[in-house]
Order: C-alpha cells, then sequence, then structure tokens
C-alpha cells in the first residue's frame, strides 16, 4: 500500500523541454501541494537536434517570467541577418533578424534548472501509457529497466513525436524528418545563418547556423526517402556555395510537425493535456517553436491553478490558447507562399522588407 502511494502522483508530465520545464516551474511554484514528476530521458548525447535560434516571441516570454539568460547559454557568433537561398532558382536575400544563437541543450538545461524540488524528476523515457482504474498507469525505461508509475493526469511534453499524442488523439497530418549534420569550422564557406529552399529535394525549407567550431546544416524532409533528399540537397547546396562542408562530425535527425489546418492543433481532453509540439504548436513557416512550448505550458499551469476540475482545466487552456492557434494557423498560410516557388520567386524578387549588403560584404562566409 506504502508503495502504490509512492508510484502515484496527480500530474505526470512526459517530456521535459521548453515546454515542460515552464509548465513544471509554473505550476509547482503556484501549487506547490501537488504531486508531480516529471519524466524525460534527454542526455547531452541524445540532445533535441534544433537551431537553438530563441526568436522575438520567446525572448518576450521570458521577460514576462522576469527571466534573464545566462551567458553560459549563448553561442558563438550573434547574428543579425538570414541570407536566403533559392538554390534551384538561383535567387538570394537577406533579410535583418533578431534572434539569439544557443546553445540547445544548455538552454533546456537551464530552463530544468529552475524547477523547484518538490518536483520528481525521473529519468528515462516513457514506452506506454495506458487507463488504470482510478487514473493512468505510466510504463517508464531507464537503463534497461522498467518501472511503472500511476497519475491522475497526464502531460504531454513530449514533442514532435509524441507518445502520448501517438495514443490517445490523432496524429499530424504533415509530420516532416529534420536531419542535421555538424562539421568542423575549418573557414569554409557556409552562410552564418541561412534559410534555404531548394524545390527539387524538399518542400520544406533548411538552415545553415554556426555553433561555436562548428557549422551545422539541417533541413526538414519527406519522410520517404529522407536521407537521399539530405544527401542530395547537402551536394546541391555544396556546388552553390563552392565548396564542402568536409566529413560531418555528428549527424542527428528527429521528427518535426508541420500543422496545416486548425484540426492539427490539439490541447487534449479529459485528464490527458498536450502541451508544445505535442499540442501541435509550432510554426510552420520557420520550425519556430520554443516560444509556443513555454507560452503554452504557462497556460496550462494557469489553467491548473485556477481550474478545479480536469474538465474545468481543459476549457480554461483551449481558451487561452486560442490566439496562439490562430497565430499559427496564419504561419501555415505564410508558409504556402514561401514554399511554393512561384510565390517566393515573386517575394524574393520584390525585395520587400530585404536589406542591401555593400558591395563584397556578403555575410556569412559565402
Ligand atoms: C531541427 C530542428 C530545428 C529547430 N530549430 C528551432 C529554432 O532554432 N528555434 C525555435 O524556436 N524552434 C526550433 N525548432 C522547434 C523547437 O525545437 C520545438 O518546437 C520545441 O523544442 C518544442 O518544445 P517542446 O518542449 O514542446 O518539445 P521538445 O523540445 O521536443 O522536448 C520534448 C522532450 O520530451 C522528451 N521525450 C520525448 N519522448 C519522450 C518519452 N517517450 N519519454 C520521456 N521523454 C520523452 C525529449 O527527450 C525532450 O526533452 C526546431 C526543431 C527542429 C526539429
Amino acid at each position: 500500500m506504502e508503495q502504490a502511494n509512492q508510484n502515484t502522483y496527480d500530474i505526470a508530465v512526459i517530456g521535459a523541454g521548453p515546454a515542460g520545464a515552464v509548465f513544471v516551474k509554473e505550476l509547482a511554484e503556484a501549487r506547490p501541494e501537488l504531486k508531480i514528476i516529471l519524466i524525460d530521458g534527454q542526455s547531452s548525447d541524445s540532445a533535441k537536434p534544433c537551431g537553438g535560434l530563441l526568436a522575438p516571441d520567446a525572448q518576450k516570454l521570458l521577460a514576462r517570467f522576469n527571466l534573464v539568460l545566462p551567458k553560459s547559454v549563448l553561442e558563438d557568433p550573434q547574428i543579425f541577418a538570414v541570407e536566403t537561398i533559392d538554390i534551384q532558382q538561383k535567387l538570394v536575400r537577406y533579410y535583418q533578424r533578431h534572434y539569439l544563437n544557443m546553445d540547445r541543450f544548455a538552454f533546456d538545461q537551464w530552463l530544468l534548472s529552475l524547477v523547484p524540488s518538490c518536483v520528481t524528476i525521473q529519468n528515462g523515457r516513457c514506452t506506454e501509457i495506458s487507463q488504470g482504474e482510478n487514473g493512468y498507469l505510466i510504463g517508464i525505461k531507464h537503463n534497461n529497466a522498467d518501472t511503472e508509475i500511476k497519475a491522475k493526469a497526464v502531460v504531454g511534453a513530449d514533442g514532435g513525436g509524441s507518445v502520448v499524442r501517438r495514443t490517445f488523439f490523432k496524429p499530424m497530418q504533415v509530420q516532416y524528418v529534420a536531419i542535421q549534420q555538424w562539421f568542423e569550422n575549418k573557414g569554409q564557406k557556409a552562410p552564418y545563418y541561412s534559410c534555404i529552399f531548394d524545390a527539387k529535394t524538399s518542400d520544406s525549407c533548411s538552415w545553415t547556423i554556426h555553433k561555436g567550431n562548428h557549422v551545422i546544416f539541417g533541413g526538414a524532409f519527406d519522410k520517404h526517402e529522407c536521407r537521399r533528399a539530405f544527401e542530395a540537397q547537402k551536394t546541391r547546396l555544396e556546388d552553390f556555395l563552392g565548396n564542402s562542408f568536409g566529413e560531418a562530425v555528428k549527424t542527428e535527425a528527429c521528427l518535426v510537425s508541420s500543422p496545416r489546418s486548425m484540426g492539427d492543433f490539439c490541447t487534449g481532453s479529459g485528464s490527458i493535456f498536450l502541451m508544445g509540439e505535442a499540442a501541435g504548436f509550432i510554426s510552420a513557416s520557420s520550425f519556430e517553436g520554443l516560444s509556443s512550448a513555454m507560452f503554452s505550458g504557462k497556460m496550462l499551469a494557469d489553467a491548473f491553478t485556477k481550474g478545479t476540475s480536469h474538465g474545468e482545466v481543459q476549457k480554461l487552456y483551449k481558451r487561452s490558447t486560442r490566439s496562439l492557434r490562430r497565430k499559427l494557423r496564419m504561419k501555415s498560410i505564410k508558409r504556402m507562399f514561401l514554399c511554393t516557388p512561384f510565390t517566393r520567386r515573386l517575394i524574393m524578387k520584390s525585395g520587400l522588407q530585404s536589406i542591401q549588403p555593400y558591395e563584397k560584404s556578403k555575410f556569412g562566409q559565402s
């Protein structure tokens, strides 16, 4: 009996990315009497593949939390513009950007360090969730050992490949495989930060970003033959830039969601809640998702603070994320214009909102 109580929680949160960490931090501060467990198996070897760029919306949220970013989270160099390249149509434009270049794993670890000590943090991967008599049974695997816990409510903050969403709800209509390769920075030509389009190899976008002594090339590709498309695009980009990236020191991949309609957003039902990318909260035009993850985490924490039943929490949470869903729906419309070669050509040719670099001083090293 004692053992059963020890393993029973009010809320089990699967995933300690920005959505999970913010949710748990905010809720545990507001309602320390709740028994919360946060489950995640992330380590520096299995860090989330990410560009690690903190967009203005995410910066604004940190300001609203009255948080300041430690210098140790920042990466070298900081960037002021994105070089937008259409390989197939041979177009290049520069647009001003106000992003912070970060070490994504360090950012996640910093957010996690803000979680109050009354929260149980469990290392491991959630392997399955099923409905029990008075709540949910959650299977966890860690170091080849299996454990099981019980929870009255489950919060899925487990990203694009969400096991919670897969188990209980309709999947996203469109998901790509995001592949990133890291190369040693040997002075090869590669823009400090670029957004790359190449209709021949993907109907989505790719990017290069410099991080300390490394250059990252990554992109989002159709699940079918994603690796072949990635390699083909890398070769085409290398030809475009006029040099090779060299030997990759690290290759990482994960699913990334691309919401296309309001039906792709799912905040949960009953005693199961979804946040961040698991809920479909990510920009389809840029894959910016940190702001939506943190915002939805805060909104769900507020709903749990005010709601007196899981049903009421669902209602409050759905209502408070309405503006986010609308904003992200607009991003999916923007995506249509950016990812269609004809409209992209018109936008890039028009020069609208672009900046003109001075002669011989292109941004980045291309
Ligand atoms: C390649 C790539 C580049 C991106 N670049 C940017 C960028 O530059 N800027 C930006 O704002 N957004 C970017 N995004 C989007 C951003 O990474 C996500 O939208 C954001 O991380 C979502 O936060 P989250 O907390 O919802 O999920 P995640 O950050 O994905 O966190 C989910 C957590 O759940 C854990 N988890 C998953 N499954 C399980 C399980 N079964 N059991 C236990 N734990 C589990 C994972 O270990 C992870 O820690 C990028 C995405 C990709 C794929």
